[in-house]
């Protein structure tokens, strides 16, 4: 089984157990290397990390480095949001992720930032909104920031790459078929695939019961290993329960 898990969360944002917890379970689970990753502060996130917990999160993982030394090795990571004006470092890895579109309101013509991943009736809204109720040009306004993410994020480990997928297999708001949805992914892995950073494959919303298979899909999974880029399993745990869900199964895919 693959005994390295760096894709976690903690109550420091928006998971369900402490970092003692996690961590403990991923020792149960005879993990080598476990890592977490509190989401970046984001001004108007809601799941993130305030900055006044991002210290105390920085400060608990340190402490329980040296409290599992010897036994199981923790690193202390950050999922680093597109949007996150967070410095990174101190920071053993960075997670760089996208969890929201930046457009235009067109009322007041100010800067918004709605979410790919919080609820699907604000993907949907937002859809409606900004981009004339299609849902391919979400996909491709998306995919447009995706493919910045490592040079943005300056991360080590590129997150969930196709997130915008995420309520699809329950509800198919457009065909992942479609040449212009293939065509958006296919320039944005190009694009990420000369950073040589490995991208993950996250089996986060499996174990939440939003999909069957993990981020990204087969065909994106394929397209990345015919092209030499590397990949890594990554539980995006938000409760110890979750800590290497089904490692073993999806290892296999890697
Ligand atoms: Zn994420
Ligand atoms: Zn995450």
């Amino acid at each position: 089984m693959i005994a390295t898990d760096l894709h976690t969360h903690t109550t420091y944002c928006d998971g369900k157990n402490t970092p003692a917890e996690m961590a403990a379970a991923a020792y149960a689970r005879g993990f080598s290397r476990f890592g977490m990753s509190g989401h970046s502060y984001v001004a108007f996130d809601t799941c993130c990390m305030s900055k006044e917990n991002t210290e105390l999160y920085r400060a608990e993982v340190q402490r329980l480095k040296k409290e599992y030394e010897g036994r199981m090795e923790i690193l202390l990571g950050v999922e680093q949001d597109f949007y996150s004006e967070m410095p990174t470092e101190g920071y053993d890895y960075v997670i760089g992720s996208v969890h929201y579109l930046k457009v235009t309101d067109p009322d007041t013509g100010e800067a918004c930032y709605p979410a790919i991943d919080d609820t699907e009736e604000i993907l949907k809204a937002a859809c409606e909104k900004y981009f004339a109720g299609v849902m391919l040009s979400v996909a491709e306004a998306y995919y447009e920031t995706v493919a910045q993410v490592a040079e943005k994020t300056n991360c080590d480990i590129i997150g969930h790459v196709d997130l915008i997928t995420k309520y699809i297999e329950k509800d198919p708001l457009f065909d992942t078929g479609d040449p212009r949805y293939v065509a958006a992914w296919k320039k944005a892995v190009d694009r990420l695939l000369t950073c040589g950073k490995p991208f993950e494959v996250n089996v986060g919303a499996i174990a939440r019961g939003y999909r069957t298979t993990p981020y990204p899909a087969p065909e994106i999974i394929a397209y990345i290993k015919e092209r030499g880029g590397k990949l890594v399993l990554s539980s995006d745990s938000h409760s110890a329960e979750n800590v290497g869900f089904e490692f073993e199964k999806w290892g296999e895919m890697i």
